[in-house]
Formats: structure tokens, sequence, C-alpha cells
């Protein structure tokens, strides 16, 4: 049985968690190292636990959200034999060999474990376009994803534990690199004189929109681009991209993604 759950941590992410669970109609546990912030869960039928101790007995299943890895242990060590036989899932941001060496470290105290990483933000939490990743034991993974199906589409992406962070972590590296861009094309335009909003509404969405069915099927640590992707045409388009920015006095710093193309369509030239 995994129906009854408990969480570690209340901060925007925990709340929603929970939020989630309770409007579901699971059977919750709260605790927070700062008491009071479960008032309002705890008001819609949260119970709340004064110790991480009880608040993994209390638990078919745990669920960890907290600050990061640091966090994670400094909770669970006053718990550690609490453990044995229990249901962890660390929802908490952090990197690969962390997750690994936290996976390694709840085994000796025998509880079992699932890596996660969340793909949502605390507003979107439970809705549909929310997934949370999950690495660990497949068979773990198996159980327990109808009870956490709540919080978010449950995607299992590997039994080696750090592959949830490891997905995560690139996952976000393909934001930042998009808004990287949308945020230099922005003070591109502004910078000289275009007008931001019609630019953003008009051009920069429905490109992008369009773009990305290409870029990410595309995306590739090779050095060979498509003949249609000319690098030679693309190296001399880039480097004109660039000095449109230093035209406009627009930061450097803000074009670091375009020069990072740069550099692949360079390494294309060189490899013929
Ligand atoms: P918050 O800063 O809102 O909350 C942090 C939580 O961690 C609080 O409950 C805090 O407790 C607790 N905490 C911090 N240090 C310790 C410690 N040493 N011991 C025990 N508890 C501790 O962060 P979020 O809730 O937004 O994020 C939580 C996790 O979710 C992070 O790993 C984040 O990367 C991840 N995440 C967040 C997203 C977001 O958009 N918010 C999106 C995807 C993932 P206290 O109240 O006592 O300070």
């Amino acid at each position: 049985r995994h129906e009854r759950i408990s969480i570690l941590g209340l901060g925007a992410m925990g709340r929603a968690l929970a939020s989630a669970f309770l409007e579901a109609g699971r059977e919750m546990t709260v605790w927070n190292r700062t008491p009071a912030k479960a008032d309002d869960l705890v008001a819609r039928g949260a119970r709340e636990a004064s110790s991480v101790e009880e608040a993994i007995e209390a638990g078919d299943l745990t669920v960890a959200c907290l600050l990061d890895d640091a966090s994670v242990r400094e909770a669970l060590a006053p718990a550690t034999r609490n453990l044995d036989g229990r249901t962890l899932v660390n929802l908490t941001s952090g990197s690969v060999r962390q997750a690994r060496e936290l996976a390694g470290w709840l085994e000796k105290y025998g509880a079992r474990f699932l890596a996660g990483g969340i793909m949502a933000v605390p507003p979107t939490i439970g809705t549909e376009g929310a997934f949370i990743l999950y690495s660990g034991a497949h068979d773990l993974f198996d159980r327990v994803a109808p009870v956490l199906g709540p919080i978010g589409r449950p995607l299992w992406v590997g039994e080696d534990p750090g592959f949830a962070a490891l997905y995560d972590m690139a996952a976000l590296s393909g934001m930042y690199g998009m808004s990287a861009g949308a945020d230099h094309a922005v003070a591109l335009v502004h910078a000289e004189g275009g007008d931001v909003e019609t630019f953003k509404r008009e051009v920069l969405q429905p490109w992008m929109e369009q773009m990305l069915a290409i870029t990410v099927p595309g995306a590739d640590v090779s050095e060979s681009v498509p003949d249609e992707y000319n690098p030679a045409m693309q190296a001399t388009g880039l480097e004109t991209l660039l000095s449109a920015s230093r035209e406009a006095g627009v930061p450097v710093d803000l074009a670091g993604h375009l020069r990072t193309s740069l550099w692949r369509m360079r390494r294309a030239v060189a490899a013929g």
C-alpha cells in the first residue's frame, strides 16, 4: 500500500504538492522545519507531524521536497532508524552524483528509493502539462506511479537513480538557452527602437514555435550539420548577428548562445 503520503518540506513547491494530493483525496501528513507553514493544509485535512521520524512513520510513502541535497541529508539524519522498509521519493533538485549517493545511503538503512525531477512550477502542479521524472527500480515506480499521479504525469527515465536529475538539468539547459535567445532578441529590438510588444507577439512567438519543432529533433553533438543548414552559411549569418548586436550596444554577455552556435558551425566547417 502507498496510499498515505507524507511530505517533508512545505516551501512553495512542497505546499503545491501537498495541495494536489489533498485535492485527490490522499491521506496526508506534512512536516516542515519551520512550523506554522502547514496551517492551511491542516485546515484542509492534513495532519502536521512534529518531527521527520513521525512523518516517515505516518506515511506508506514519504516525498521530500526541500531546498537542496544538503537539506535532505540534514532532515533525514535523525530519522535513519525509521527508514527500514520505507519508501522515499526525493523531489528535491540536485546533481546526478548527489542522487546516486543518496540512493546508496538510503539503501544502507533499508529504504526503497526513487529520485525525481519536477518538470513544472508550483502553479502548474497537477495541471495537464505537468510531468515528473523518476529514476530508480522499475518495479517500485510501477507501484507508486498511480499514487503520485495527482501532482503530474509520472515518467520513468531509468534504473540509474541519477537519471531523473540528469534529464531535469539537461531540460533546464534547453529552457535557459531558449530564454537567453528570447531575452537577447528583445534587447536587440529595444536597443534599435523597435516595438517590443508587437515583435514578441507577431514575430518572436510564431517564429520560435515553428523552430522548436526542428531545433529539438535536430539537436546534436556531432560535427555534422544537415546539408540544408549549410554550416558555412550559418557561420556567416551568426557573425552578422553578433555584429548587429555590437552595433546596437547590446551587452555581449546576452549573446552567449550565438557564440555557442558559431563555435559549433565553425567546427562543422572545419570537419568538412
Ligand atoms: P522554497 O525555498 O520555497 O522552500 C525550501 C524548503 O526547504 C522549505 O520548506 C525549507 O524549510 C526547507 N529547507 C531548507 N533548508 C532546510 C534544511 N537544512 N533542513 C530542513 N528543511 C530545509 O523552495 P521550493 O519549495 O520552491 O523548492 C523546493 C525544491 O523543489 C527545490 O529543490 C527546487 O529546486 C525544486 N523545484 C522547485 C520549482 C519551483 O518553481 N519552485 C520547480 C521545480 C523544482 P523552512 O520553511 O524551514 O525554511
